[in-house]
Parts: structure tokens; C-alpha cells; sequence
């Protein structure tokens, strides 16, 4: 084996032990990472201690409108948005990147990681199949997932118009209230809004 494919190989098993800590599932790895399936279950083993669960779950784009999952969905595509586009990251380290940063404001502000890997890429997958866009609130200007092709003009989302009764007695006690809080609307969104004049979706 040549010196340059040994240090391709080493990246490869970097990659795909970087992923697996993400949370990653096999077919995404598969399809993202230069080894084979074979080398990569191994890989799973190890470091997870069990074999890899089977196959994707068949999300649909509703789970990313509920009203919490749409608050943490907006706040990580922004992230991932900004790292596409600003960053001039690659469409997978954007994803890493964006999904690393998602995990640490989340835990910075001890809440609960509610967008799973496999649900944050499958969120991608669902902006570049052109099933989800992104829409601007009319009342405080953040960028907040949505629909495709629903009506962008007045557009109000979850931070400004709190959840129906239904929602709200879903919805855990904590973030009953999250209007004024830094977690996901000021800190993140506001941060991510530079991209808002430059990106124009
Ligand atoms: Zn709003």
C-alpha cells in the first residue's frame, strides 16, 4: 500500500469514527465514508459497544413542525446554513460542524439534544429535495423551518405564536415560556441572521 492511500485510509476511520460518536447510522455511513460495510460494523461495535441498529427510520417532514422539534430543527439549519454558505464548509463538515455546535448550545443551556443526527441530516436531505424552505418571521425576523411552498408572506413561527392548548399540554413545563429566552431564539437564530441578507432563500 502506498503512503498516500495509508493516510487516505487514516482519514477515512477517522471520519467514520467522528460520525459513529455523533450518532450516525449506518447507511449514512456508508454512503459518506471511503470503507466497507464490513470494517465499518466493526467499527460501530467498538466504539458503541453494540451492532449498528438497521436501516433508516422513515421520518416525515411533519416531526420538524411540532413545536419544540421546529424550535431546535430552525436553530440547527441555521447553524448548518452559516457553515454552508459563511464558513464555506463542505456539505458534510457543515454538517458535523453545525451539528457539533446544535449539541453544545443545547447543553450549555442544560436542555435536552431533541434533533438526533439521523433527524438533522434527514432535515438536509429534505431542504435539498426542496420539501422543506425556510421562513422568515414577520414578527421577529428569525428564520424558522417550514413547508415548501406554504405561503411565506405573514409568516409567524413557534417562538412568536406559542402553541395551542394541544401543544401546550405536551410540551414540557420548562420551556413553556420561551419567548425571552436566550435559549434558541435570541442567542442562536440572531447570530445566524447575518446570512439572512446575503443567503435570500
Ligand atoms: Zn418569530
Amino acid at each position: 500500500m502506498t503512503k498516500k492511500s495509508v493516510l487516505g485510509e487514516v482519514r477515512e476511520v477517522q471520519l467514520a469514527i467522528e460520525l459513529i460518536e455523533l450518532g450516525a447510522r449506518l447507511q449514512f455511513l456508508e454512503s459518506e465514508v471511503g470503507l466497507s460495510r464490513e470494517r465499518l460494523i466493526r467499527l460501530y461495535k467498538e466504539l458503541k459497544g453494540v451492532s449498528p441498529p438497521k436501516g433508516l427510520l422513515p421520518f416525515s417532514t411533519d416531526w420538524y413542525m411540532t413545536w419544540l422539534a421546529n424550535i431546535h430543527s430552525s436553530m440547527f439549519y441555521n447553524m448548518y446554513r452559516f457553515m454552508l454558505e459563511e464558513a464555506y464548509e463542505t456539505p458534510l463538515r457543515a454538517l458535523i460542524k453545525s451539528y457539533r455546535l446544535y449539541m453544545e448550545q443545547i447543553e450549555a443551556h442544560g436542555g435536552e439534544v431533541v434533533l438526533d443526527f439521523t433527524r438533522a441530516y434527514t432535515m438536509v436531505r429534505f431542504f435539498e429535495s426542496d420539501m422543506l424552505q425556510l421562513s422568515t418571521c414577520s414578527r421577529c425576523g428569525g428564520r424558522f423551518v417550514a413547508h415548501a411552498h406554504d405561503n411565506k408572506h405573514g409568516y409567524v413561527c413557534v417562538l412568536c405564536r406559542p402553541p395551542s392548548r394541544a401543544g401546550k399540554a405536551r410540551a414540557p413545563k420548562r420551556v413553556e415560556a420561551p419567548a425571552d429566552s436566550d435559549f434558541a431564539s435570541d442567542a442562536v437564530l440572531a447570530r445566524a441572521q447575518p446570512q439572512a441578507a446575503v443567503g435570500g432563500h
